[in-house]
């Protein structure tokens, strides 16, 4: 779903692209707001942080997944179009978060995901607070430019063009971390259990003092 600003907030992104190239307008509106609004809101990632990689369409991934395959010279590792990451309220998400997913009335589609890069002082841990204070995650372990707002589960944790913000509400994104914590805390209260029925058990089998005399 678009919003009346997108347009608007796609023109601000472009001044940010690394070497002119990237695709910003594949952008996906809520990736889009929030971006800009980081961008917004700080000086420092105006002044170096920059958009490696918004995305890329169906066939630009094509043609870099028949690359990889063949082995071509200067072909990355790229992944197969058609491979399916999931589905989402009827919708099937194919290939890479950052291929276009044919969803957007142009017909070509958004892209869910952007590689960001940065030049000089700026480090990834400062760069990473400012971001997820917009909504922006990394969704890929070792991967600290990859930045979606939208994952399979939906929404991540972040302000919405309408106002609104889901920071202190659980989206399923975050219940399935918690739900990670919550087992491991049972795990851990279970133990603890066990060892207090162990010694429950150990004492009703010793005489209480006193009584032998
Ligand atoms: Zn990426």
């Amino acid at each position: 779903m678009t919003y009346p600003d997108y347009e608007a907030d796609l023109d601000y992104l472009e001044q940010f692209r690394d070497d002119g190239d990237e695709a910003v307008r594949l952008l996906e509106p809520l990736l889009a707001f929030r971006l800009s609004r980081a961008y917004r809101a700080s000086r420092r990632l105006r002044e170096q942080l920059r958009i490696e990689s918004a995305g890329r369409t169906r066939d630009a991934q094509v043609y870099l997944y028949e690359g990889y395959k063949e082995k071509r010279a200067g072909f990355n590792m790229a992944a197969n179009p058609d491979r399916i990451i999931g589905t989402r309220g009827g919708k099937t998400f194919r290939g890479s978060w950052h291929m276009a997913q044919g969803d957007a009335p142009d017909g070509v589609g958004y892209v869910y995901a952007v590689d960001l890069t940065h030049h000089g002082r700026l480090d990834w841990g400062d760069v990473h607070d400012r971001l997820r204070a917009s909504g922006l995650h990394e969704t890929v372990p070792n991967e600290p430019w990859h930045h979606q707002a939208t994952t399979i589960r939906g929404p991540l944790p972040g302000p919405f063009p309408d106002g609104t913000t889901t920071e202190d509400e659980l989206t399923p994104e975050m219940e399935e971390r918690f739900d990670g914590l919550a087992t491991w805390v049972f795990n851990g209260t279970t133990m603890i259990l066990k060892r207090i029925e162990e010694l429950a058990m150990q004492l009703e089998g010793t005489p209480p003092k006193g009584d032998n005399e």
